[in-house]
C-alpha cells in the first residue's frame, strides 16, 4: 500500500500490481520501473525590472520503444521532478494504449505563470527550448501544452526550435496555434474525448446522460470543455464546477456561457450568481451521478473516497486518484474511467497534428473528430475486456494493455 501521495512512487506501485497480474517478464519490468533519461535545467531569466530570476525546469524521456517520446510541459509552482516522471510514464501508457506510435515523456518548470508578465512568460519559454532543444525532434521528443501552458507558448517554443536549427519543423510541438500547423479539434480534444468514452461507459451502466448531474472540478481547458461538451452532446446538467479559488453549486445546473463571462470579468468561477459557494473537498462528495476530476493529481484519496457519492468517475486530470482511494472505489462499486484512458484525447489529437505537419495536408474538423471518436471507442472498449479478461478493475486493464504493448516493443527490440 502506498501511504504517501509521491506521484511517481504511486505511478510505480500502479505498475507493480498490473505486472503481478498480467506476469510481467522481471527483466521488462526492472526497465519500465524508471524513466530512460532525465534532464535538469537552469534557466536564468531577466525579468522586466532588470533582475534575474534563476527557473528549474525538467524534461523526462521515459520510454520510446513504441515511438517518439511524447508528451506535455506544465508551468507550476509546486512541480517536482518526481510528479514530472510520474507523468511522463503515464505518458508512455497513454500512448500505448491509445495505440499511437510514441513514447513517454513529461516536462515541467517550476514557475507561477500568473505572477509573470507576456514577456517573461516569452522568454521562459524560449529559455527551455534553448536548454533542451538537443533532446528534442519530430522523430526524438515531441512535447505539446499541459497544466497552465497553452498554444501560444507552444508557438514561441516552436519558433525558438525552429531558429536554433535553422529550419522548420513543425511536428516538433504539437498543441499549436492554427497559424502554424495546428490541427483543428486540438483545443477541445481531451474535453471531447472524454465524452466519448463517458458516453460508452453510461451506456455500459445504464446511465442515462440526458438526465443526468455531473460535478467538474478544475476549469481549465479540459475542465472547460467537459462543461460545455456534457451540456451540449447529452444535455446533462453540470451541477457544480471549481478553479483553485473555490467550487460553486447549483442543482438546476450551471449555464456554460453566462459563466465563462463571468469568468472573463472576475477571472474565476466563484461567486457566480444563482449558485452556492461550496469547497473543492464538498465538491468531490456531491451525490451527483458523475464525477470529473479535470484539475491535478491527488485529489480522491483515502481519506475522502469513502465519502464519494458519484456513481461513475471520469478522471480527466493525471493521477487524481490515489491506490488506495482506488481500492477504495473498487469496493463500493464506483466505476473509474483511468486518466490515461480519458483523458487520451488530447495526445491523440496532437498526434493528429503531427502526421499532419509531416505530410504537408491538413484535415477537416469533421475527420479529426470522427478518428478521435473511433480510437477512443476502441480503447474503452479493448480496456474493459482486459479487465473482464484478468478480473481485474479498468485501471489494471489499461494497465495491463498499454504494458504489454511497451514491453512487446522491447522485446522485438532486444532490450530483453
Ligand atoms: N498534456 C496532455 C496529456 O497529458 C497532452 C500531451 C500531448 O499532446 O503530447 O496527455
Amino acid at each position: 500500500m502506498v501511504e504517501e501521495l509521491n506521484p511517481f512512487k504511486i505511478a510505480q506501485s500502479q505498475l507493480d500490481a498490473a505486472a503481478k497480474i498480467m506476469n510481467l517478464d522481471p527483466h521488462a519490468l526492472a526497465i519500465l520501473r524508471e524513466p530512460k533519461e532525465i534532464m535538469e535545467v537552469r534557466l536564468p531569466i531577466i525579468m522586466d525590472d532588470g533582475n534575474v530570476q534563476v527557473f528549474k525546469g525538467f524534461r523526462v524521456h521515459y520510454n520510446n520503444a513504441r515511438g517518439p517520446m511524447k508528451g506535455g510541459i506544465r508551468f507550476h509552482p509546486q512541480e517536482t521532478l518526481d510528479t514530472v516522471k510520474a507523468l511522463a510514464a503515464w505518458m508512455t501508457w497513454k500512448t500505448s494504449l491509445a495505440d499511437i506510435p510514441y513514447g513517454g515523456a513529461k516536462g515541467g518548470i517550476i514557475c507561477d505563470p500568473e505572477k509573470l508578465s507576456k514577456n517573461e512568460l516569452q522568454r521562459l519559454s524560449r529559455e527551455y527550448i534553448r536548454a533542451i532543444y538537443k533532446f528534442m525532434g519530430p522523430d526524438i521528443d515531441i512535447p505539446a501544452p499541459d497544466v497552465f501552458t497553452n498554444p501560444q507558448i507552444m508557438a514561441w517554443m516552436v519558433d525558438e526550435y525552429e531558429r536554433i536549427v535553422g529550419h522548420s519543423a513543425q511536428g516538433v510541438i504539437t498543441g499549436k496555434p492554427l497559424e502554424i500547423g495546428g490541427s483543428l479539434g486540438r483545443t477541445e480534444a481531451t474535453g471531447l474525448g472524454g465524452m466519448y468514452v463517458l458516453r460508452e461507459a453510461a451506456k455500459e451502466i445504464g446511465l442515462d446522460l440526458s438526465k443526468s448531474k455531473i460535478a467538474i472540478q478544475g476549469h481549465g481547458n479540459v475542465g472547460q470543455y467537459a462543461h460545455k461538451l456534457a451540456i451540449e452532446l447529452f444535455g446533462a446538467k453540470v451541477v457544480a464546477v471549481s478553479d483553485v479559488y473555490g467550487a460553486i453549486y447549483n442543482e438546476d445546473g450551471i449555464d456554460y456561457n453566462e459563466l465563462m463571462k463571468h469568468k472573463e470579468k472576475t477571472g474565476s468561477v466563484i461567486k457566480f450568481d444563482g449558485c452556492k459557494s461550496i469547497s473543492n473537498e464538498e465538491l468531490l462528495e456531491l451525490k451527483v451521478d458523475v464525477l470529473i476530476p479535470a484539475a491535478v493529481e491527488n485529489q480522491i484519496t483515502g481519506k475522502n473516497a469513502d465519502k464519494i457519492k458519484a456513481k461513475l468517475i471520469l478522471e480527466l486530470a493525471n493521477g487524481p486518484t490515489t491506490p488506495d482511494a482506488d481500492l477504495i472505489l473498487h469496493r463500493k462499486g464506483i466505476p473509474v474511467i483511468p486518466d490515461f484512458l480519458a483523458n487520451s484525447g488530447g495526445v491523440i489529437v496532437s498526434y493528429f497534428e503531427w502526421v499532419q505537419n509531416i505530410n504537408g495536408f491538413y484535415w477537416d474538423l469533421e475527420q479529426v473528430h470522427e478518428r478521435l471518436d473511433k480510437n477512443m471507442t476502441q480503447s474503452y472498449h479493448d480496456t474493459i475486456e482486459t479487465a473482464k479478461k484478468y478480473n481485474t478493475y479498468p485501471r489494471m486493464g489499461a494497465y495491463i494493455l498499454a504494458i504489454d504493448r511497451v514491453a512487446g516493443a522491447m522485446k522485438v527490440r532486444g532490450w530483453y
